[in-house]
């Protein structure tokens, strides 16, 4: 079967193990089945994401123009604490940043490799989580915007790691942590402006993801240079497809890509 589409970050549905799905225009795949089966990715051109047109992809899977001026793509995406729609003061498009920015928000802990703190939009839970690889996860404080996400944040950042080691995470080098002790410790840092916002009562969320056979030494596949690749899938972790020959493959990270999927 062959199908034929642009790359957008997998859907995912928290299952035990979690399900994944890669969305085209005409089709619906339901990676799971396809562990223990080879398949064959061929780059065939790009498509941004947010202008559709067949130019380079830049960054988050948008052309560099697009990058550059489209509202989806403002800097506090990535760094929430640049927010300012709850101020009332536009960035790219006030309308949008004011959809996005002021709605629940929440500052959580991740483990996919070590103890991270991360925000998301409440909405995004668990599904932030499962793109990140974590097998365990727990919330912090729930703000009504993604300004105080964005600073407690920043201020918990001295105490704890903000970023993650995909290999380790790939490799599942990983320890169970107390999280709620941890998030008991970090609590004394939350900033003045977030200190109500913290969630009393919480549990760790655990998650189990499909792979029948983690790499000892991943590699990352780069299909703008290599084209097309064919090989055993044998997990899926985070947003990433694992192979037999342990090569493995950002989704995510190759958004705006047009492949052919020969399965
Ligand atoms: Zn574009």
């Amino acid at each position: 079967m062959i199908y034929q589409g642009v790359l957008t970050k997998m859907q995912t549905e928290f299952l035990e193990p979690i399900q994944y799905y890669l969305v085209f225009e005409n089709d619906f795949i339901h990676m799971n089945q396809l562990l223990n089966k080879p398949i064959e990715m061929k780059l065939v051109g790009h498509q941004c994401l947010s202008c559709g047109l067949d130019r380079p992809i830049y960054r988050q899977g948008f052309c560099k123009t697009c990058f550059f001026d489209k509202p989806v793509a403002g800097d506090w995406i990535m760094r929430p604490e640049l927010s300012t729609a709850h101020l009332g003061k536009e960035d790219r498009d006030l309308e949008y940043e004011k959809k996005v920015q002021l709605q629940p928000h929440i500052v959580y802990l991740a483990n996919s490799s070590n103890v991270k703190v991360g925000v998301t939009r409440k909405s995004q839970v668990p599904t932030r989580w499962i793109d990140q690889g974590a097998h365990e996860a727990i919330e912090i404080v729930e703000v009504p915007n993604r300004y105080l996400a964005g600073i407690t944040e920043v201020a918990l950042k001295d105490y704890v790691a903000d970023k993650t080691n995909w290999r380790n995470m790939l490799k599942n080098d990983v320890t169970d942590e107390n999280l709620l002790e941890w998030r008991q410790n970090l609590k004394q840092h939350i900033p003045e402006e977030a200190k109500d916002y913290f969630i009393e009562n919480n549990s760790e969320t655990h998650l189990h993801f499909p792979v029948v056979q983690y790499p000892l030494k991943p590699k990352s596949l780069n299909l703008e240079k290599q084209i097309s690749y064919a090989g055993n899938l044998v997990g899926i972790k985070g947003q990433y497809l694992i192979f037999e020959d342990q090569t493995v493959f950002n989704v995510r990270a190759n958004e705006g890509l047009v492949i052919e999927l020969n399965v």
